[in-house]
């Protein structure tokens, strides 16, 4: 039976006219094998980047819409390259930016959220045997002003496409074959995973595994769209790759799957807080209110009628967050407020751990043999976290593979 395949490029997977021409060949390839093929494209490696440059240099203070109008060009010259490449090839293609593909999204400029596609001329095109080639990452508000959907956002077009069209599978090209156990740079032993639950993925990706944009799997995962996640490397469509899929179609379940990190983070602590109702939302809430994500929540027993309250943010926000944390403390009489922005976030993930218990005294135990400290502990049905500080988080994410056993077939 014959399928509908979305793919997605990155940016060095379109980086060069040959690059792109390999592309062009990939396309006509699964054409050949009968499926309807729409791609979505990044811009080219570095392109979004210079652009970023380019405004600093102007006016980095200027408005939010102007800047996406800028930050969007960098996908429409790789469609438009594409398409040509397809053609001479004598595959019929056309190609959309994200306004004329009718991706309609909030106004929130770069990070704007998609609401919907319109994906019915799309379906025309691809009814009369074309390719369609979308622009990844932009879209259009409903008063017609062009929208980004924040860095890596083509990740997030391409799932939405694929929902929007009801494709069989979203296929990721980018430079890497797939999913690995941790982050195969910081540790070699690590392995391929070749199949994985969209929840496992959603955890992954918000713990900090960078393979796929986080917005890009929460979309998969809402609407089960089994993303592929391929390198453009690999020729012959035979390498490996990672399917990420419905819970169901997971055979081998597994204890923890994968290890996940994030040193973009810090932490913020308030000491001798009042203990009463409301004390929780004054602390968090003026956090909130900049737009500041706040992301693990630790409140102390109170004891004496006071309590202590830590947090953490993304390094980027540490200064700002620490500022507004210091005007609380005055208002609410606190004793103190201190920060620590050398920490680092280490987690593991499973879909297993939900009918294991121990998981969690597992990683305690490897960590402590260790002698790392941990700051702060979350957990979810399928995750564990520990906060520890930024220069044991090499140590912490290799002792944690080996003794979950991660570096073993
Ligand atoms: N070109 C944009 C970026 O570099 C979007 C993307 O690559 O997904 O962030
Ligand atoms: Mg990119």
């Amino acid at each position: 039976m014959s399928k509908l395949v979305v793919q997605k490029y990155g940016g060095t997977s379109v980086g060069s006219v040959e690059r792109i021409q390999e592309v062009a060949k990939r396309v006509i390839r699964y054409r050949e094998r009968g499926d309807s093929v729409v791609v979505v494209l990044s811009a080219m490696s570095g392109e979004t980047n210079k652009l970023v440059s380019l405004i600093n240099e102007i006016n980095p203070n200027g408005s939010a819409r102007e800047k996406d109008v800028i930050l969007s060009t960098g996908e429409q010259i790789t469609i438009g390259l594409l398409s040509l490449a397809l053609e001479a090839k004598g595959c019929a293609a056309r190609s959309y930016t994200g306004t004329q593909a009718r991706v309609m999204t909030d106004n929130a400029f770069s990070k704007a959220r998609i609401s919907e596609i319109d994906g019915s001329k799309i379906k025309e095109d691809i009814a009369a045997g074309k390719v369609v080639v979308v622009a990844g990452f932009q879209g259009v508000d409903c008063d017609g002003n062009i929208t980004t959907l924040g860095r890596g956002g083509s990740d997030t077009t391409a799932v939405a496409l694929a929902v929007a069209l009801e494709a069989d599978e979203c296929q990721i090209y980018t430079d890497v074959d797939g999913v690995y156990t941790t982050d195969p740079r910081m540790v070699p032993e690590a392995r391929h995973i070749p199949k994985l639950a969209l929840e496992e993925m959603l955890e992954m990706a918000s713990q900090g595994s960078k393979v796929l944009q986080i917005r890009a799997v929460e979309f998969a995962h809402k609407y089960n769209m089994p993303i592929r996640v391929l390198s453009s490397f690999d020729e012959g469509d035979e390498g490996k790759s990672t399917l990420v899929t419905r819970e169901e179609d997971i055979m081998e379940e597994v204890l923890v799957r994968g290890i996940a990190f994030n040193k973009d983070e810090a932490q913020l602590t308030i000491t001798g807080v009042p203990d009463q109702p409301g004390v929780a939302y004054k602390i968090v809430g003026p956090i909130s209110d900049a737009n500041i994500e706040v992301d693990m929540i630790v409140q102390s027993i109170g004891s004496d009628g006071a309590t202590d309250f830590t947090f953490t943010v993304h390094r980027n926000d540490y200064e700002q967050a620490k500022n507004i944390l210091s005007e609380t403390a005055k208002k609410v009489g606190a004793e103190n407020c201190s920060g620590n922005d050398k920490i680092a976030k280490v987690s593991i993930v499973g879909g297993g751990m939900r009918s294991h218990a121990g998981v969690a005294s597992d990683m305690f135990a490897a960590l402590a043999k260790e002698n790392i400290n941990i700051h702060m502990i979350s957990t979810s049905e399928i995750k564990v976290s520990v906060v520890v500080d930024e220069k044991y988080l090499e140590l912490a994410v290799r002792s944690l593979h080996e003794a979950f056993g991660l570096d073993q077939a």
